[in-house]
């Protein structure tokens, strides 16, 4: 009896030997993500260069982990990062908090922050694991220029930024003067 179990062990041994392996030898081999994987994050920029995030933290306020740091500013007609009114002068995500759980990229009204399919983030400094906004930043699409730009140069491209309503309009100084003379005359009246 003890023979037979001892075959049936043996059997089962054999009978793994022969299977292929499960195990892939990373880093050497590097198994494809899923398409949709969760990996670093991306600061998405439109096609002339200017920066799709505008500032609003509802990233950082929807993160669980408290990973996301921004800091927003103004934009004036001279010098101008991103369409709206605002732009982030500084933004941080801490990979040493970050669960990879995507709610902040659900959260971003205007797409600017995306995930990659970018995994190998393992580094053995605390510094580095918080990834600076220039980090993050996608590279400039081709032909684009490096944000600040003015409202000029913006409405002379004819881009609509936000998609829906053709008509976004992007003031140019001129035109914003003009309603700001518009709007105290009809104070003074
Ligand atoms: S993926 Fe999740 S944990 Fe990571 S920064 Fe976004 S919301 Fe926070
Ligand atoms: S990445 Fe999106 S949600 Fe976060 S501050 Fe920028 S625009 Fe707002």
């Amino acid at each position: 009896m003890a023979v037979v179990e001892l075959l049936r062990g043996f059997f089962v041994t054999a009978k793994h030997m022969l299977k292929r392996p499960v195990t892939t030898q990373y880093p050497e081999q590097k198994r494809p993500t899923a398409p949709r994987f969760h990996g670093r994050h991306v600061l998405n920029r439109y096609q002339d260069g200017l920066e799709k995030c505008i500032g609003c933290e509802l990233c950082a306020w929807a993160c669980p982990a408290d990973a996301i740091y921004v800091q927003g500013a103004d934009n004036t007609p001279e010098a101008r990062f991103s369409p709206g009114e605002r732009f982030a002068i500084d933004y941080q995500i801490n990979y040493l908090r970050c669960i990879f759980c995507g709610l902040c990229i659900e959260a971003c009204p205007t797409r600017a922050l995306t995930m990659s399919n970018e995994y190998e983030l393992a580094d053995d400094s605390r510094e580095t694991l918080i990834f600076t906004k220039e980090q993050l930043l996608s590279s400039l699409p081709s032909g684009a220029t490096l944000p600040p730009h003015t409202d000029e140069e913006i409405a002379a491209r004819g881009i609509n930024y936000y998609g829906g309503f053709a008509g976004t309009p992007v003031l140019t100084s001129a035109d914003r003067a003009e309603r700001e003379d518009e709007s105290s005359h009809i104070q003074h009246h």
